[in-house]
């Protein structure tokens, strides 16, 4: 039987472990913390699942990674809903004709519709750096506001970098909606879990050729010297070591640390049924946290209590944890010469979001995973 080696049993690791132990590879898993999941961990308490490292919604336009996913979990559609606060009101996010319309007089927020129907039509995606360089000036100037109100400022807050220093991929990711459509997400396939993110991976965990080990450190286990991959102590035989942890410090920071934001979160418990109009309610221009999540919104039945958790983004210090890759060019050229130095060793293969620092969500973790066990 061959053997591979995953480091942690988050979602990247666990769907390799899974896909690798089902070619008949016998799989140990080593995970640092004394729980599964990764990010996507999540527990119930009084009858609610909370996510104990921020909120996780499940979506995906990938058909292949749905099919494997739901080999371990049943699902309860959900269509996520997100509404931000804008000068003392609620209004959708993406950005769409009722956020104008609440935040603009009538005849202003009118005559915008008009020019944006005449240039888009009606349900039109539009990025918002279209918006901000169209030649027209309504169009332009409306643009403006809705980066200045929705994403500069949560940006900075969310990463502590101007947006243009960040990767130019993350603007254009954000859209305007021509339409009164307020699904935040559009993709094909978007449910929770019914059972959790949690008791999906246990699930996709449990088989006979798997092994996790919880509590235990990797990179007190093995080290890497001159191609070799050393396991305790001794050469670690020609077998695959997935490695889903921070890539820096795989190789002892050697060419610098890599940034990374952290976040901290404040749980509250509030003896209310409803606190908020939306499962997530951004704040992009007041508070230090970027928002609030309320976990009975998600898929919860109703319960007599809410839940809900305030969410602080920082700066990664030692001892933290690292959230989000900060994919800014002086980021990328270091994390190449890892890459690099990751081409002289056979049998390593970094994967996930730490281990090739790029934020990625789950179905894409998984996705990569599972393209990772058909190649072995
Ligand atoms: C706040 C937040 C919200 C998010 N929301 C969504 C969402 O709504 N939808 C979505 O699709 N995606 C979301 N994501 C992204 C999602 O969390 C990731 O795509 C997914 O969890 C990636 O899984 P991973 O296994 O690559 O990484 P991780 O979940 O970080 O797992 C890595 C594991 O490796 C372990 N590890 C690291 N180093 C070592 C070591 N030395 N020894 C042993 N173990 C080690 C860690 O403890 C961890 O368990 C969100 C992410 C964040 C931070």
């Amino acid at each position: 039987m061959k053997n591979a080696l995953i480091v942690g049993s988050g979602l990247s690791g666990a769907a390799a472990a899974r896909a690798l132990a089902e070619k008949g590879y016998r799989v140990q898993v080593i995970e640092k913390l004394p729980h599964i999941g990764g990010n996507a961990y999540d527990y119930t308490e009084e009858g609610i699942l909370l996510h104990k490292y921020g909120p996780h919604i499940y979506h995906t336009n990938f058909p292949a990674v749905h099919e494997f996913l739901s080999r371990f979990t049943e699902w309860t559609p959900y269509a996520h809903k997100v509404v931000a606060r804008i000068d003392g009101k609620f209004v959708p996010v993406p950005f769409n004709l009722t956020s104008l319309e609440t935040l603009f007089p009538k005849e202003e927020a009118d005559y915008i519709k008009v020019v944006l129907s005449a240039e888009y039509g009606r349900d039109a995606k539009v990025p918002v750096f279209e918006l901000r360089a169209h030649k027209n000036d309504v169009i332009r100037k409306f643009g403006d506001y809705v980066f200045e109100k929705i994403f500069y400022h949560y940006t900075v807050k969310q990463w502590g970098r101007k947006p243009e220093a960040l990767n130019p991929d993350i603007l254009k990711r954000v859209p305007v909606y021509t339409g009164y459509a307020d699904g935040y997400f559009t993709d094909l396939f978007q449910y929770m879990p019914v059972k959790g993110f949690t008791t999906m991976t246990e699930n996709m965990l449990d088989h006979a050729n798997i092994e996790v080990i919880l509590n235990e450190d990797a990179l007190l286990l093995f080290k890497l010297r001159d191609g070799k991959i050393l396991f305790n102590g001794k050469e670690y035989p020609g077998a695959p070591l997935i490695y889903t942890g921070c890539i820096d410090a795989l190789f002892g920071f050697k060419y610098g640390a890599l940034a990374y934001r952290t976040l901290r979160f404040e749980f509250e418990r509030h003896g209310r049924t409803g606190f908020q109009p939306a499962a997530v309610v951004n704040y992009p221009n007041e508070h230090d946290y970027t928002r609030i999540t309320e976990f009975t919104k998600f898929t919860c039945p109703p319960q007599k209590h809410t839940v809900i958790m305030k969410e602080y983004p920082g700066e990664y210090a030692d001892g933290d944890i690292p959230y989000y890759p900060i994919e800014t060019p002086d980021n990328l050229e270091i994390h190449a010469k890892y890459g690099a130095e990751v081409a002289g060793y056979k049998n390593l293969i970094p994967l996930g979001r730490l281990g090739r620092y790029k934020y990625i969500n789950m179905d894409v973790a998984v996705k990569d995973a599972l393209a990772v066990a058909e190649k072995l």
